[in-house]
């Protein structure tokens, strides 16, 4: 059995056109976007190093990483969404080598091969979350740096990040997420663990609904990002 939910691919297949628009339905990935890629290249400078971004989608993190002098791979299995992902870099000049693959195959195929792993706003989205932390695991050379970011399960995220996020303030599209999906820290910190990862650092990332923008902060009560090493 393949870890995939159909329904989510289908999803963001449909949206798959609209991914490079920074006013359109991923907006708050691209607004998101600078300070998530900081706090990448702030713990694992990304200058020179083979990276692997899982659930790449359109490219909006895979394209910055290169940007900043990464030699990097995306991985999607939304054949929309890497379709995209392969025609923007002919605007954007951009170099990045983009595979419709699950991670567990690509796993298997390239055990130990990158530096960095990066799986931003994907983990909430899969059947078996522990199966891709796996993988990231399994992908990364020892040493290497993993890097995950996802939503925390308790009743502030559910009425910040769905009745907030999708149907208050409208900055992303309903149904986007599936509350019973999301992950506590203390469950991504596990799996990491029996995967042979270190975790190192958690940062929560919040909105401010007045002046419109994020940033990162010590409360991981919501959105969160994880830093870890493989051993
Ligand atoms: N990581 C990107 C996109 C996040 S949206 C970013 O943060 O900018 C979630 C992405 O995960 C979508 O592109 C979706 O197609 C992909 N996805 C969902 N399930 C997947 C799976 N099992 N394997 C690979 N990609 C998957």
């Amino acid at each position: 059995m393949s870890n995939i939910d159909p329904a989510e691919i289908a999803k963001f297949s449909e949206l798959a056109t609209h991914w490079w628009d920074p006013h359109g339905e991923m907006k708050s990935l691209h607004d998101i976007n600078p300070l998530r890629l900081h706090y990448i290249d702030q713990n694992s400078s990304l200058k020179g190093k083979k990276v692997i971004d899982i659930g790449c989608g359109g490219g909006i993190l895979s394209e910055s990483m290169n940007q900043l002098g990464a030699d990097v791979t995306g991985l999607d299995m939304s054949k929309e969404a890497i379709q995209v992902a392969r025609l923007h870099q002919h605007e954007s000049g951009a170099r990045v080598d983009y595979f419709v693959s699950t991670a567990e195959d690509f796993a298997t195929k390239h055990p130990g091969e990158f530096d960095v792993v990066t799986c931003l706003e994907m983990l909430e989205h899969v059947p078996d979350p522990s199966s891709i932390v796996r993988a990231c695991a399994e992908l990364a050379k020892p040493g290497g740096s993993v890097f995950f970011s996802t939503l925390n399960r308790n009743m502030k995220s559910y009425l910040f990040a769905i009745i907030g996020a999708e149907y208050v303030l409208n900055i992303i599209p309903k149904n986007t997420h599936d509350y019973a999906k999301f992950i506590r820290p203390s469950e991504l910190s596990e799996w990491a663990r029996k995967s042979g990862l270190i975790v190192k650092n958690m940062t929560g990332l919040t909105y401010h609904p007045l002046n419109k923008t994020y940033k990162l902060c010590d409360d991981i009560s919501v959105n969160y990002l994880a830093y870890m090493i493989k051993k």
